[in-house]
């Protein structure tokens, strides 16, 4: 797929739904009414088509490739986003063990943590909130229970802009991560997680569906009365096809992972990403008129929150931005100010085009 601007694009900072590849966009629009010649669009097919489960399994096959998964481990599209996914892990790993520790570092591990608690008992292993989500804390000081039946983390924080550099280590207890936003950013020792969930509309395809990569050792000990739809071993059986899946958002998916293949796939989209956050986070730390809150060595490469000197001028700026073709830069409405989402999806040129606004804005008006 070709990587060119299309047409009257601006540039989407959305943290989600986010933008997507214009290549990916493209192909989707060529092939909308009339998909590969067979004379219907792809959400008009019967998922049990020959045309659709080839589409799926070429997703899941280049997902496989992309993130090194290996055979021992059962790729899961499923519905119900990253939400779901924090009931369905515990359910699907607790195997009568009433007790989980969890990383609290921001505001989706705190949602992760309040669904787990209807289901277990939470230890915070690691609690950061009360210094209002700036940082993650050194391993000496992370509290884990030898008991716990799995340990979970959020491998970057979208709305506090706060990202694990290195997978925690956790001794050999089943580690369960929501990568919802940093999924496919960076490589990933797959190997290392019992579960890696992600939503798909951060970095991955339109909302609609979620990846879910779980070691398949680990499937079949859900309790017998929970309902079949939050059961692993149920969708792998089906080849996530126990009942329709969502298959428009599941073709997107393969679209986007066909087009990372053809950027170079994870480690060439890594390098760019690094690229990008120094440039944002050089020109936010080179100004006083700008500021990030987290600690330098645990900043998101995906999600840069920044806020101004003077918040009064946060509406002039955002419409300013807006009017500059720089769209959705208000930060999560929990804490205010600007953030920008800079996904795998986001070439250098957007966040240039970010960073020369912000110079001209604090000229004006600094
Ligand atoms: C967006 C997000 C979620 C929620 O995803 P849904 O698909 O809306 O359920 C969970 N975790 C993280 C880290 C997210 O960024």
């Amino acid at each position: 797929m070709r990587s060119e601007r299309l047409d009257g694009r601006a540039w989407n900072f959305s943290a989600g739904p986010s933008a997507l590849a214009d290549a990916v966009l493209e192909r989707a629009r060529d092939e909308l009414t009339n998909w590969h010649g067979r004379g219907l669009a792809v959400m008009e097919m019967s998922h049990r088509s020959e045309e659709f489960v080839g589409i799926a399994n070429r997703a899941e096959r280049d997902l496989r490739e992309l993130m090194g998964i290996p055979d021992e481990y059962a790729v899961l599209f499923l519905q119900g986003g990253a939400t779901l996914q924090f009931a369905m892990a515990p359910l699907n790993l607790l195997r009568g063990n009433d007790a989980a520790d969890y990383f609290r570092t921001g505001l989706w591990s705190e949602k992760a943590v309040a669904e787990a608690r209807r289901l277990c008992r939470v230890n915070l292993a690691v609690d950061t909130k009360g210094d209002g989500y700036r940082s993650i804390p050194a391993p000496s000081e992370w509290r884990l229970d030898p008991g716990a039946a799995f340990v979970h983390y959020t491998s970057n924080e979208t709305i506090h802009g706060v990202q694990f550099r290195d997978v925690p280590e956790c001794g050999d207890r089943p580690l369960v991560c929501d990568m919802s936003s940093d999924i496919l950013s960076r490589p990933v020792d797959v190997s290392r997680f019992a579960i890696i969930y992600a939503g798909a509309q951060k970095n991955i395809g339109p909302a609609g569906i979620a990846v879910v990569i779980v070691r398949r050792d680990l499937i079949g000990g859900a309790a017998a009365d929970i309902p079949s739809m939050l059961d692993y071993a149920i969708h792998e059986k089906a080849d996530s096809m126990f009942n329709t899946p969502p298959t428009l958002a599941w073709y997107f998916a393969g679209l986007t992972f066909e087009w990372l293949k053809g950027e170079g796939g994870v480690s060439a989209l890594s390098e760019r990403n690094a690229r990008k956050a120094k440039l944002l986070y050089d020109a936010i730390d080179a100004s006083d008129f700008y500021a990030n809150p987290v600690a330098p060595a645990d900043r998101s490469q995906m999600n840069v929150p920044f806020t101004l000197a003077d918040a009064s001028l946060e509406s002039r700026f955002l419409s300013e931005a807006e009017a500059a073709g720089l769209l959705n830069l208000a930060g999560h409405r929990a804490v205010g100010g600007m953030r920008a989402s800079i996904y795998n999806a986001m070439p250098l040129e957007g966040v240039q085009a970010l960073v020369d606004f912000m110079k001209d804005f604090e000229r004006q008006n600094g």
